[in-house]
């Protein structure tokens, strides 16, 4: 069913030429060790186990889903799965971004990054399984007790347990301070908890000895809202004091959802029927210690978006240089054949390119993001370390949803090169689409995350991390201005920032007036955020491509018509977006809910 290959070279070109990630790396003591040479060989070991054990997992998967067995309480994963996971968890796979303290590798999560863009292009309902549970590691790792963290990091990072988050409930999704489980104190300093959650993905399945669950409850007389929420570690088996597995706990899987796509995770309801559970962190401060968590799923399912564009791009291109249909326009192109290929019209060659164009600006993106966690995690000097955790709290938001966005563009244009072959199941296009659906709403849809960048990360925050990102894109703008063969892409770049900063004082001046203001800009402003760190992204990776262009490596040529086509076709709809976060609240609100 269609094909898959690591995009090696352009990640290569990304880690390498682009971020220079082994100059940055050898900054920080954690990682100064990881050469080009290391890099390289786990890149290519990926590819193999990507390529050649997940992505034929992929359509099976789809086709045969998660099965229930509402007697037994279990839930049994598509054919080949487990398997898969055995290989993954052998192969030493969880461990590669983890603390050595716990057993892990120790590479840099900007390697680790790469790693996950080709799971999520093999297999994105697979590697929820394992993704899940690296959130559920970092989440344990900030705030769990030197106690839970002996108890469970170690088999969070060999991948033998993996880990879910348990937030919804049937009335609660993104309005968490409306939840209702309950947590009752025991006197051996455990709690007993109670209550029903659901959505909650890897929830139960048959991949792993066990399952860690992080819950949000509330404890007795916690304040309402948000501020009484607390987060407790619930294993599925209650491990014993050697560390294996021991008593059954009681929190089951009452049914599994039938959905849209991403049919091989299990998506549960989970019922916790007295559950045994301990507290992570304070009680009431839940939320805090969740949000590490659910900072590394954001990331995590723009990771999901972006594998999903890579994959449907290249089997679109693939079935575009194959498919026979009609004449070019300006005159025949195959003239052995009976009809053109379809990458020589116009219209096709828009779909491709704006997959394409999606797929390297998101691999930048996600690179540059990953590489300025490991800075700040591990650089010695604290003002750099404080400098990447805001430019990381800044660009999360824009991630999650921005990409989520642009994959399900990009997956749609990829699926319309197939004509009514990217409709039907037989080519595999429509599960891209079909799965690609889910990455704009879980996880804080991406309404949220735009509310999230303009309402918290800029405006609560007088801008100052946005300013500080800006001033990086200013600097860059002025040490290149005035070369000429850049004026095509740093031209239109100043530009955006410009209007940018003009869009963020308008909008933070309407909203003292009226904060409905926030709500109706922020969808379009955090576009035009994207777009303005694309256009930072593409115009050096022009340049780059500018200087080597002479060098004979068609790859160069290739970035450089790319970035050009994005400037042309994708960056223009800044304009729009800037008229449409412009245009007020009033056009939203004036209407009485009555008179819809
Ligand atoms: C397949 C799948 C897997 C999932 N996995 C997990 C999981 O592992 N763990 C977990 O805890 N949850 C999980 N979820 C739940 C998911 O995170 C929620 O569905 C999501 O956060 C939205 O919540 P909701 O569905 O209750 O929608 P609601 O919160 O009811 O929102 C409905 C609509 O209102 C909008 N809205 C809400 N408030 C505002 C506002 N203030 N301003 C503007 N618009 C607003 C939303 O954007 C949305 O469009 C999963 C869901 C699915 C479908």
């Amino acid at each position: 069913m269609g094909q898959y290959v690591a995009p090696i070279r352009d990640m290569q070109f990304v880690l390498h030429e682009f971020l220079k990630v082994e100059e940055h790396l050898k900054e920080l003591p954690a990682h100064a060790e990881t050469d080009a040479e290391i890099i390289n060989a786990v890149l290519e070991e990926g590819a193999k186990f990507t390529s050649e054990v997940l992505f034929p997992l992929n359509h099976s998967g789809d086709r045969e889903g998660c099965h229930h067995d509402a007697e037994a309480k279990t839930v049994t994963t598509p054919k080949g799965y487990k398997e898969a996971y055995k290989q993954y968890v052998e192969g030493g796979w969880a461990a590669l971004a983890c603390d050595p303290e716990y057993g892990g590798q120790g590479l840099p999560v900007v390697l680790n990054n790469s790693f996950y863009e080709m799971l999520n292009s093999s297999n994105q309902a697979w590697t929820m399984y394992p993704g899940l549970s690296h959130g559920a590691y970092e989440c344990l790792k900030e705030h769990g007790t030197e106690e839970q963290k002996k108890t469970y990091l170690p088999k969070l990072v060999s991948g033998e347990w993996t880990g879910t988050m348990c937030l919804t409930e049937p009335h609660c999704g993104t309005d968490l301070g409306l939840l209702r489980s309950k947590a009752i104190p025991n006197d051996d300093g455990s709690w007993t908890i109670t209550g029903n959650k659901i959505f909650i993905s890897a929830g139960e399945h048959d991949m792993a000895d066990n399952i860690l669950h992080l819950v949000l409850a509330r404890v007795p007389d916690a304040p309402e809202g948000s501020k009484g929420i607390s987060l407790f570690l619930v294993p599925k088996f209650l491990p014993n004091a050697d560390g294996s597995v021991g008593e059954r706990n009681p929190i089951f899987c009452g049914a599994i959802e039938e959905k849209m796509g991403i049919h091989g995770n299990s998506t549960c309801q989970m019922n916790l029927d007295g559950a045994k559970g301990w507290i992570i962190g304070q009680p009431n401060k839940g939320l805090n210690a969740m949000f590490v968590f659910m900072n590394a799923a954001r990331l995590g399912v723009g990771m999901q978006s972006l594998g999903l564009t890579e994959v449907a791009y290249q089997n679109a291109l693939v079935y575009a240089k194959d498919r026979l249909q009609m004449r070019s326009l300006s005159g025949v192109k195959a003239p052995d054949k009976p009809a053109d290929p379809i990458i020589v019209h116009p219209d096709v060659r828009r779909m491709l390119l704006t997959a394409k164009a999606y797929a390297e600006a998101g691999r930048a993106f996600t690179s540059y993001v990953a590489l300025q966690i490991d800075r700040e995690l591990n650089h010695p000097d604290e003002e750099v370390r404080k400098e990447a955790a805001d430019e990381v709290a800044l660009l999360t938001p824009i991630v999650k949803a921005f990409i989520t966005d642009n994959g399900w563009i990009a997956t749609s244009e990829a699926m319309q090169v197939y004509g009514g072959h990217g409709y039907i199941a037989e080519w595999g296009m429509e599960q891209y689409v079909r799965d690609a659906r889910i990455n704009m709403i879980y996880e804080g849809t991406n309404t949220v995350q735009s509310l999230d960048l303009l309402g918290r990360k800029i405006l609560m925050d007088n801008g100052a991390k946005l300013r500080k990102f800006g001033e990086k894109i200013r600097a860059y703008v002025e040490d290149n201005g005035t070369d000429e063969a850049m004026s095509e892409f740093i031209t239109p770049l100043a530009d955006l920032g410009d209007k940018l900063t003009k869009l963020t004082m308008e909008i933070g001046m309407k909203a003292f007036q009226n904060p409905d203001e926030v709500g109706a800009a922020a969808v379009p402003y955090l576009r035009v955020a994207g777009h303005l760190v694309y256009s930072y992204f593409f115009a050096q990776m022009a340049q780059i491509a500018l200087a080597k262009q002479d060098s004979g490596d068609k790859f160069y040529e290739a970035k450089l018509q790319t970035a050009r086509f994005y400037f042309a076709r994708l960056y223009p709809e800044t304009a729009m977006l800037i008229r449409q976060a412009r245009s007020g609240a009033a056009n939203l609100m004036a209407l009485d809910a009555d008179l819809f």
